[in-house]
C-alpha cells in the first residue's frame, strides 16, 4: 500500500495527589471527576470528537485518545499532540472544580506506559493492510524489525536487575511482553494483536494493531514510529523477496536489545545466524529504499541520525530529539549532579514529570521551549486538529458529522465504520472504505441535522 491509513491510542495514567503529594483520590474516582464535562456532553464517558477521534474511559481507569484515521504521519503527531490538549483542559477544569470546592486535590495524566503499582498501559499503533496480501508472512517479517526499533523510537527508562544496580534502557515496555503475536491483547501482551476487527470492509482490508511501542513525547519519535513501519510494511507487501532475519525467541531478544545503548545486543536468528540490533535495523533500512520514493527522503535521513547516534556514542543530535536519548541525559545528569541512585523516588518523579501532559508542569514541554526538545508542528497546525479531522480520510466525514450535530444539538452515535442520528428509526450510514472522504449519504445526513437544529 503506497497510501495507508493508521491511528495511535493512547492509554494515559492517572493520579491524583495532595499538595503534599500523597494520594488524594483513588483513579476510578479522579478518573470520574476528570470525565465529567465529557459526560455531561455526551452523555457517556465514551465519545466521538470533532476531530473524529475517539475519548473514552475504559476499564482499569486509564483514559484513552485514539486518534482519528490519518494518511500522513505528520497529520497524526499533530491528532496526537491534539489529544493532549483536549485531555489537559479536562486536567484543568477538573482541578478548578477542585480548587472551588476546597478540596485538596490535583490531577495529573501522564503519558507514559506503567504507573507507580506496576500497572502498565498501552500506545498502539494501527496499521491498515490489504485483506488479500499475505498477513500470515507479515509477522515474520515484521517482528525483528518491532524488536530492534526501540533502538530508535523507544522512550527510554529506567530498569532494576535483581541484586544489580539501576540503569537506563531504551524501552521499559520490552520487560512487558509476553509473547510475539496472539489474539488477546492484557493477558499476555503481544507484540502484535492478530484480533481480526478491520474498521472496515473485511473483504478488503485489515488493521494491523501493533503494542509493542511505547507511548513518545517527541514528535520526532512518533513520527519515526510510523513511518518506519510504514516502510518496512510496504516493503514485505511488495512481496519482493526479504533477507530472512526471523528470530529465535523474539521476547528474549526484545529484553536483551532494550539493555544494550551501544545497539551492540547480539540477537540469535532462527536459522542460527547472530546479529546485533543494529545490524537487523540497518538491514530494514537499507532495503526500504527498494520501496521508498521522493516523499520519503526525510525519514529515511532521521532514520539513519537515529542509528548513528547509536553507533557512535555520539547524543548531540539524539538527545534534543529522541525520546530515549532526551531522557538519558535528563535522568542520568540530575543523578549525577545530586549524587542520586537512577531509581532513587527523586528521578522517578523527574521521569514521570518528563511525561505529564500539562504544559505548565510537564517536563517534556519545558525542554521544548528551551530548545532541548523537538518542536516541529506550527502551533496553529496543533490547534487545528484539536477541532479538525484529517482531510484525506473518512474521519473527515465523520468531523463533519459530529461538528454539525454537537452545533445543532442533536443526539447522535457513531464509531469508525457508522455515523447515525440516535432517533428511532434512523438509518445508519456506513463506510467501510478508510480512504472515502466524499459520500452522498453523508450529505443527506448533514443536511438532515441541519435541519433538526434550525
Ligand atoms: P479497544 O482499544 O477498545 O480494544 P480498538 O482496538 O478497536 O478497541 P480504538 O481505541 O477504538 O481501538 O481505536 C482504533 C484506532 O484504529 C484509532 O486510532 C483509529 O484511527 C484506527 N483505525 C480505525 N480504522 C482503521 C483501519 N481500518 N485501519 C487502521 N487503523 C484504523
Ligand atoms: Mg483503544
Ligand atoms: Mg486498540
Amino acid at each position: 500500500m503506497r497510501r495507508r491509513v493508521g491511528g495511535l491510542e493512547t492509554e494515559l495514567g492517572l493520579v491524583c495527589v495532595r499538595a503534599d503529594g500523597s494520594r488524594a483520590l483513588e483513579p476510578e474516582a479522579a478518573a470520574r471527576e476528570l470525565f465529567r464535562p465529557v459526560v455531561a456532553m455526551g452523555r457517556s464517558s465514551n465519545v466521538f470528537l470533532r476531530n473524529a477521534a475517539r475519548l473514552y474511559l475504559d476499564v482499569g481507569s486509564h483514559p484513552e485518545y485514539a486518534t482519528a484515521e490519518c494518511d500522513d504521519w505528520w497529520d497524526l503527531v499533530a491528532q496526537d499532540r491534539a489529544g493532549e490538549r483536549v485531555l489537559a483542559d479536562l486536567v484543568d477544569q477538573a482541578n478548578v472544580a477542585f480548587r472551588e470546592r476546597g478540596e485538596d486535590a490535583r490531577i495529573h495524566l501522564i503519558k507514559n506506559n506503567e504507573d507507580s503499582a506496576g500497572n502498565s498501559f498501552g500506545s498502539h499503533e494501527n496499521y491498515l493492510v490489504d485483506r488479500r496480501g499475505e498477513f500470515t508472512r507479515l509477522p515474520q517479517h515484521l517482528l525483528p524489525f518491532l524488536v530492534t526499533r526501540q533502538i530508535i523510537t523507544g522512550s527510554g527508562g529506567v530498569v532494576t536487575e535483581e541484586g544489580g544496580a539501576a540503569r537506563f534502557v531504551f524501552s521499559r515496555r520490552s520487560d512487558q511482553m509476553w509473547e510475539a503475536v496472539s489474539s488477546a491483547t492484557t493477558r499476555t501482551r503481544p507484540i502484535i494483536n492478530t484480533r481480526d476487527e478491520p474498521h472496515g470492509d473485511p473483504t478488503r482490508f485489515r488493521r494491523l494493531h501493533v503494542i509493542v511501542g511505547d507511548s513518545t513525547m517527541s514528535e520526532v519519535s512518533t513520527h519515526l514510529r510510523f513511518a518506519t513501519t510504514d516502510l518496512v510494511l510496504r516493503l514485505i507487501e511488495s512481496g519482493r523477496s526479504l533477507d530472512d532475519l526471523r528470530l529465535q525467541d523474539p521476547i528474549t531478544a526484545i529484553r536483551a536489545v532494550s539493555r544494550d545503548l551501544t545497539g551492540q545486543a547480539p540477537v540469535a536468528l532462527e536459522d542460527g545466524r547472530t546479529l546485533t540490533a543494529l545490524e537487523i535495523q540497518r538491514r530494514f533500512r537499507a532495503q526500504v529504499e527498494r520501496v521508498a520514493d521522493d516523499a520519503d527522503a526525510e525519514v529515511l535521513e532521521t532514520w539513519d541520525r537515529a542509528l548513528d547516534a547509536v553507533e557512535t556514542g555520539d547524543r548531540s543530535w539524539a538527545a534534543t530529539h529522541l525520546d530515549w536519548a532526551i531522557k538519558e541525559r535528563l535522568l542520568t545528569g540530575a543523578a549525577q549532579r545530586h549524587g542520586l541512585a537512577l531509581d532513587s523516588p527523586q528521578i522517578q518523579r523527574l521521569e514521570m514529570a518528563y511525561h505529564d501532559i500539562d504544559r505548565g508542569a510537564g517536563l517534556f514541554f519545558a525542554l521544548q521551549r528551551r530548545g532541548q526538545a523537538p518542536s516541529i508542528l506550527p502551533e496553529e497546525r496543533i490547534e487545528a486538529a484539536r477541532t479538525t479531522a484529517p482531510t484525506t480520510t473518512r474521519a473527515h466525514l465523520r468531523g463533519q458529522v459530529v461538528t454539525a450535530a454537537q452545533e445543532a444539538g442533536v443526539d447522535h452515535v457513531v464509531d469508525w465504520t457508522t455515523l447515525r442520528l440516535s432517533r428511532q428509526g434512523a438509518m445508519p450510514v456506513q463506510i467501510l472504505d478508510p480512504f472515502e472522504t466524499e459520500n452522498a449519504a453523508v450529505e443527506r445526513l448533514l443536511a438532515e441535522i441541519r435541519a433538526a437544529g434550525a
